[in-house]
């Protein structure tokens, strides 16, 4: 199992670690700051530094047991016990965490079940199971913006599973359901418009947002009315 450093700081940039398995495109450490992907959240993309190498990190996926697996281009120069200087594409990750914390703003805003979900660097969206008539661009990003210069803190937390068994209704992506079986499930609580459920890598306070766009409103199926986010300051 990895030690997720990601989870205690989301703003860690670089970490030392030391290799514990290296296979063919992929190499696994003790601990590391790279997000692998999951709920709707890329894995992330950086580099590792050894013995004045430096190998690229072209992106990051959970393996079994609680693993996370660097993903590199062929069979990584390093050897079992060596110690790697880990880096993160800072930039990438920080408007993931931009937008991953806009889209629990946006669940927020928006009083419908969430059917799906995903973020990139240049936009995010959630669909949620909601009448078309019942979004309004317009609406929904003054709300948003009126969150972000509330500038509410972010807060980690944890939910023991029988309390989030007995409160279904905070699980509120219906097709991501968090993991059990570990005791407990990581929650994350955004001022006291939001508290759900949540792994990913998240901004400590709303503000740091910036000024969002509702880019577009679509209709993706009966059951998913998508809603796509991009940054106010973006060039288009
Ligand atoms: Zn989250």
């Amino acid at each position: 199992m990895t030690i997720a450093l990601f989870h205690d700081d989301a703003y860690a940039r670089e970490c030392d670690a030391m290799v514990v398995r290296v296979e063919p495109g992929q190499v696994v450490l003790d601990r590391s700051i790279f997000y692998p992907t999951g709920g709707g959240q890329p894995g992330d993309t950086g580099s590792l530094v050894a013995g004045g190498r430096e190998i690229r990190v072209v992106g990051t996926v959970k393996g079994e047991g609680g693993e996370v697996i660097h993903q590199v281009e062929g069979l990584a120069p390093l050897a079992v016990g060596q110690a790697v200087s880990a880096t993160i594409d800072w930039s990438r990750r920080h408007r993931l965490m931009r937008f991953h914390t806009a889209l629990h703003l946006l669940c927020a805003v928006v009083d419908a079940p969430v059917t799906g979900g995903r973020m990139a660097e240049d936009k995010a969206h959630l669909d949620f199971d909601i009448d078309m008539s019942l979004l309004d661009a317009g609406v929904i990003e003054a709300r948003l913006n009126a969150l972000v210069e509330a500038d509410l803190p972010v807060e980690a937390g944890a939910i023991r599973d029988e309390e989030l068994d007995a409160n279904p209704g905070l699980v509120k992506t219906m097709s991501v359901q968090p993991p059990r079986g570990q005791g407990s499930v990581r929650t994350i609580r955004v001022g006291d418009v939001d508290y759900q459920p949540c792994g990913g890598t998240h901004l400590k306070r709303t503000g740091e947002i910036g000024r969002l766009r509702v880019a577009r409103i679509r209709s993706e199926g009966r059951r998913n009315k998508r809603v796509t986010l991009i940054f106010a300051d973006d060039p288009v």
